[in-house]
């Protein structure tokens, strides 16, 4: 168990594509998910925003997803999207780059499949903000940033709060 360093825009490796779990890896995957957990309570204590974390922000390049959703952790592994047709704007933020929220679009509704550290195979559905969250994490495991997906030049914002400013 460990609070692991969360890496910063700015840093390459935050645009590299993570690989899949195997069925022989789940054992990685537990330990990665603690550290997950760890780092993310750790970054809420100091920023107090933070719903979920991708594996590749804390340097391992695995597909794993961590949430915390209505007091319940989710460990998601080699997650698959599925998206509805509609799509909203929506200002984002990334532990990644405490305090800056850029605008984008993002689908209304998605369905997550995924394998839980139990190898079981589950899907969940989100709508709104924690459909928002889940592809924003998952955008994480292509290497994809929500900067890369702003509308324009212009939809950049500092919310003084999130960057730790009190
Ligand atoms: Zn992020």
């Amino acid at each position: 168990m460990a609070v692991r360093e969360i890496l910063l825009l700015g840093n390459e490796d935050l645009y590299s594509i993570s690989s899949e779990i195997s069925p022989e890896q789940i054992e990685k995957a537990k330990r990665i998910s603690i550290d997950l957990h760890d780092t993310m309570l750790d970054f809420k204590e100091k920023y107090r925003f933070g719903r979920a974390i991708a594996a590749p922000q804390i340097g391992e390049f695995w597909r794993i997803i961590y949430m915390n959703w209505a007091n319940h952790p989710y460990v998601l592994v080699n997650p698959r999207l599925q998206f509805g047709e509609e799509q909203f704007e929506v200002w984002d933020d990334c532990m990644s780059f405490p305090g800056l929220e850029v605008k984008l679009k993002r689908y209304k509704k998605t369905t997550i499949s995924y394998k839980d550290l139990e190898w079981n195979e589950c899907a969940l559905e989100f709508e709104n903000d924690l459909s928002e969250l889940i592809q924003h994490e998952y955008d994480h495991l292509d290497g994809i940033l929500a900067v890369q997906k702003a509308l324009d030049s212009k939809s950049f914002r500092i919310n003084r709060l999130k960057a730790g400013c009190y």
